[in-house]
């Protein structure tokens, strides 16, 4: 490249107006459009009055967004109000990075780790049932004195996949285990015993413990990807798991939270303007300029540095005081079914 292109290229970089989505939700949802889509259709398809609560929920999830800053660092996040709902694309995304910060140092604790699937035969009957045994089987199954004797602890999730041959639903369980060695035959007859039938097990040692983390995080948030799945099946999906528990813990990971808490400097986040305001304000406001750059390339910004003058000036304007901790580290993050 030679130095008038270079030259040619940054005088068109610095003179293209930066230009942001006006709500925070339509700048997040762009990496999820498709699964946003079809949940927000399986959801619309619900008719039942209980479930608009969660459809207006879902609607305006990161719609109010505000940027913080930190009075120690001077680091810049963006928090938003979320609906929390369990199919949320946007919120499981928000709940993988969570668990998987749980998971990972316990995994990296476990001295021998092993990834245990357990599967149900294939069957026709309706997905509600199929679920209910197979959690009933699994509680029946930790309680064998062969498992009892040789598992210390673990991590379980639910997980679900439809086979386009057959039109069956596959739910199984996958769990990480703080065990010793335990054979596979061994484990394939009880399950069989357990379950009536359902031989399907597999078991193995984890060589990569932060890895396998991160699957199970990955995977406990979110069971099934809807985009995968024809609308029918969606309806039937969500329906079936509705108030059902998909990951759970026991023995050495007990202690390990599934819900998000409150951080220990979430006092030290301060509202520094609204997302609309800043993005807005781009163009035409250093300081909007200012905490949007600093954002955008993870750098701190300088305190004092806030879009009161604009938002103030506003005489209807009431800044959305943020009564949560910045996105990545929502207070409480309960799922909704
Ligand atoms: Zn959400």
């Amino acid at each position: 490249m030679t130095c008038d292109s270079t030259t040619s290229l940054e005088a068109q970089e610095t003179s293209t107006p930066l230009s942001m989505p006006e709500s925070y939700r339509a700048h997040s949802v762009t990496e999820c459009a498709d699964e946003m889509q079809a949940t927000r259709s399986t959801y619309g398809a619900l008719t039942d009055k209980s479930w608009q609560k969660r459809i207006d929920s879902l609607d305006s999830c990161r719609c109010r967004a505000w940027f913080v800053r930190n009075i120690e660092t001077g680091d810049l996040r963006v928090a938003a109000k979320s609906c929390k709902l369990r199919w949320c694309p946007l919120c499981s995304k928000k709940r993988q990075w969570f668990l998987i910060q749980q998971f990972k140092p316990w995994a990296e604790s476990v001295s021998k780790l092993k990834f245990l699937t357990l599967t149900l035969k294939h069957s026709d009957a309706p997905l509600k049932k199929q679920v209910l045994d197979l959690y009933r089987f699994f509680l029946n199954f930790r309680k064998l004195k062969y498992l009892h004797d040789n598992v210390f602890g673990g991590v379980w999730f639910f997980q679900i996949k439809k086979s386009k041959a057959t039109g069956q639903w596959h739910p199984h369980l996958h769990c990480l285990l703080d065990s010793n060695f335990m054979a596979q035959d061994k484990l394939s007859q009880l399950w069989c015993r357990t379950t009536l039938g359902s031989t399907i097990i597999d078991i193995r040692s984890v060589s990569d413990s932060g890895k396998i983390a991160e699957y199970v995080g990955r995977y406990a948030a979110r069971p099934s990807c809807l985009i995968d799945l024809d609308p029918a099946d969606r309806l039937d999906l969500i329906t079936a798991l509705h108030g059902r528990r998909l990951v759970g813990t026991w023995g050495t990971a007990k202690e390990l939270p599934l819900t998000m808490q409150k951080p220990d400097d979430a006092n030290d986040w301060k509202y520094i303007g609204g997302w609309s305001t800043v993005c807005g304000m781009l163009n035409y406001d250093d300081n909007a300029n200012a905490i949007f750059n600093a954002w955008r390339k993870g750098e701190p910004l300088d305190p004092g540095i806030t879009m009161d003058h604009i938002e103030n000036a506003i005489s209807d304007y009431t800044p959305y005081i943020p009564k949560e901790p910045p996105e990545n580290r929502q207070l409480y993050f309960k799922f909704k079914a």
